[in-house]
């Protein structure tokens, strides 16, 4: 016999990699939704798939691995959905999912002003030397030598793609005054509009004080900054990365750092972020490179948070719920992902 519509089985998603706050956004948006969301603390992988049983879709974040096997494993279990709650897609084989009839959907924006915002964050921490600051005072310590700055105002910023995050920055960054130059193969009318200049990458390289990533990982962006990159930089300059990892030789940078041509480096995000999103404060950390990066006083990490806002997080749990409802009711999702 059929259930009425009232007492139908929700729809089951198995959650992976859940913090706390996974918890609480996306217990949030699934009230009152046909949706039941269980938490599961592991990574997705291919030996912690058999977690998701009883599941209809899996909802996975930047650091799980759908590879094949693991993409075989869950349509075994009968899972027909995975949903990923952020924009790259890059983590999942996607031939497999294919293959085995598996959907695939995300969320390709969610709160550019988060990451935007972050990136200023960054800026004016990075430049006003905030974090040493903050350690300082602390210790009362009060003085101000090694903490000297520069006025934003004024100054030359290139921004390196200029989309949905690029553009906010650039919005930002005029306000504070500056001259902001960006690169882009398509000219963005918005960054135009609040009066970023198109240049050639060489020309924001030498001109600008300040250079933001906010651009994909593609393969034209794949090392953009690289040694030879740096040699066209101004001498001091502030390079700031919240794009993707790849984007930046982090061998290059450090040498950049250790002869003084990068003035100041903030990174959001890296190319290994295995550590990233866990506390490993009581393990040794085994990356020589970021472990060396962590040691200069004028580098800035922050561990892939530039979108962690509640509006963000209230964004990517509600659209992940959408993207379900719509891949559940046979529609077309317009965040499917499909080779
Ligand atoms: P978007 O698609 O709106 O914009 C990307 C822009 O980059 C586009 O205008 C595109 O034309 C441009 N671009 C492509 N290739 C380029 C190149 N070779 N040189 C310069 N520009 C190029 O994306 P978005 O929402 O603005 O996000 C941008 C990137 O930010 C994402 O791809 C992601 O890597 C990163 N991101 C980071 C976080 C974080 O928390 N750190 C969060 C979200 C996104």
């Amino acid at each position: 016999m059929t259930a009425p519509p009232f007492l139908e089985a929700k729809v089951q998603i198995a959650l992976f990699s859940a913090k706390p706050y996974d918890r609480e956004f996306f217990a949030a948006a699934a009230e009152g939704s046909p949706h039941e969301v269980r938490f599961v603390e592991a990574t997705l992988s291919a030996d912690t798939a058999p977690l998701a049983e009883g599941a209809d879709a899996v909802c996975i974040f930047v650091n799980d691995r759908c590879d094949a096997a693991a993409a075989n494993a869950l349509a075994d279990l009968g899972v027909k959905a995975i949903a990923l709650r952020c924009a790259g897609f890059n983590n999942v084989d996607l031939d497999a999912a294919q293959d085995r009839g598996l959907a695939v959907v995300r969320v390709p924006a969610y709160s550019p002003h988060a990451v935007a915002e972050h990136t200023l964050g960054l800026i004016l921490c990075l430049n006003r030397r905030i974090h040493r600051a903050y350690n300082r005072v602390r210790e009362h310590n009060f003085a101000l030598s090694g903490l000297l700055g520069f006025d934003l105002y004024g100054k030359t910023c290139g921004v390196v793609g200029t989309g949905a995050i690029g553009t906010c920055v650039v919005q930002i960054l005029r306000g504070f005054g500056c001259r902001v130059l960006a690169v882009d193969p398509k000219q963005n009318p918005d960054a135009l509009a609040a009066g970023a200049e198109y240049v050639d990458l060489p020309r924001l390289l030498a001109e600008s004080d300040v250079i933001t990533l906010n651009c994909p990982l593609n393969d034209a962006t794949l090392r953009l900054i690289d040694a030879d990159a740096l040699a066209a930089m101004k001498p001091g300059v502030m390079l700031v990365n919240v794009s993707r990892g790849a984007v930046v030789d982090h061998a290059a940078v450090l040498a950049g750092l250790k002869s003084g041509k990068i003035g100041s480096l903030a990174l959001d995000v890296y190319e290994e972020e295995e550590v990233f999103f866990r506390d490993v404060s009581d393990e040794t950390l085994a990356d020589d490179q970021l472990a060396r990066l962590l040691t200069f006083p004028n580098v800035l990490v922050t561990g892939h948070q530039a979108f962690f806002t509640r509006e963000a997080l209230t964004a990517i749990a509600e659209t992940t719920l959408a993207n379900l409802s719509d891949v559940e009711a046979g529609r077309d999702c317009p965040n499917r992902v499909s080779k």
